[in-house]
Parts: C-alpha cells; sequence; structure tokens
C-alpha cells in the first residue's frame, strides 16, 4: 500500500524507507537520527520526524508529537555520541534559513570543544548592544 505522507522524490524519506545508506543513531516509530553526510562539528546528527514535513510552515496538531520526541530524545543522543558537555539543535526553515533538504530535520551539533558563534553579530551591530 502506499503511504501518500511519504514523497518519492525525498531523500531524507529514501533514508527512512532504507533505500539509501545513512548512519543511524536512534530510530523509534516517530522519529530516525542519522549523522550528517556532511559534519560541521565532531558530533553532528539529524533528527527527522519519519513523516514527511517539509518546513516548520507546515507543522500543525498532528505532528506534536514526533516534533516532541526530536527534542526529548537530543540530551540522550548528543551524550552517546560524544557531545557530553554541551550541544547546538538548529532548524533550518526555507530560503531565508537556508534549508537545503525540505524534510524537516533537526541539527544535533556539539563536540569536546566549544562550538563557533550561533550567528555574526557584526551586520546588526550586536557588539555595541549593552546589558
Ligand atoms: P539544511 O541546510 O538544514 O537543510 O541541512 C541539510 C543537511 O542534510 C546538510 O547538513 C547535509 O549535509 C545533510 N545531508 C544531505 N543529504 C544527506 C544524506 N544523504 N545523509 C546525511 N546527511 C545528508
Amino acid at each position: 500500500m502506499t503511504d501518500p505522507r511519504i514523497t518519492a522524490d525525498c531523500i531524507f524519506c529514501k533514508i527512512v524507507r532504507g533505500e539509501i545508506p545513512a548512519k543511524k543513531a536512534h530510530e523509534d516509530e516517530l522519529v530516525l537520527a542519522f549523522h550528517d553526510v556532511r559534519p560541521q562539528a565532531p558530533v553532528h546528527l539529524l533528527v527527522i520526524p519519519k513523516q514527511h514535513v517539509p518546513t516548520l510552515y507546515d507543522t500543525a496538531a498532528g505532528h506534536e508529537k514526533a516534533l516532541g520526541r526530536m527534542l526529548a530524545i537530543a540530551g540522550e543522543l548528543a551524550r552517546k555520541e560524544g557531545a557530553a558537555d554541551g550541544f547546538r539543535t538548529i532548524i533550518n526553515t526555507g530560503r531565508v534559513g537556508h534549508q537545503e533538504v525540505y524534510h524537516v530535520h533537526m541539527h544535533v551539533l556539539g563536540g569536546p570543544d566549544p562550538l563557533g558563534p550561533m550567528l555574526s553579530r557584526a551586520k546588526f551591530g550586536g557588539a555595541t548592544r549593552s546589558g
């Protein structure tokens, strides 16, 4: 039976279906976590809902359980994978957010050393802000 919630062309749906390989870090009935193929930190995981949802603009009440699970497992996953002293989660959305893959995913980034700044402050005069 065809599941209309899973799109044929989405690369992350293909990972969910096992059609392309991924180094999995966690899987349950709602979410899948796997290592990013182009890591930007010693620990770089992607946590996705198994159901295809293109962006955070497309989420609704029915997605709350999977979205909650993504956050609920992040700390345990990060610790297990070697980010035991802090990590960063990022969800990029749309053009402005530089989203490359249109299936909601949460980056989990960390490692032994502090990460760089989240965003550059210079453009918005953040350096001049006080308090
Ligand atoms: P974003 O810019 O937030 O959409 O990030 C998409 C991420 O997916 C990038 O960090 C890519 O390196 C990663 N990525 C793309 N294809 C794969 C794949 N087949 N397996 C693992 N990670 C992937």
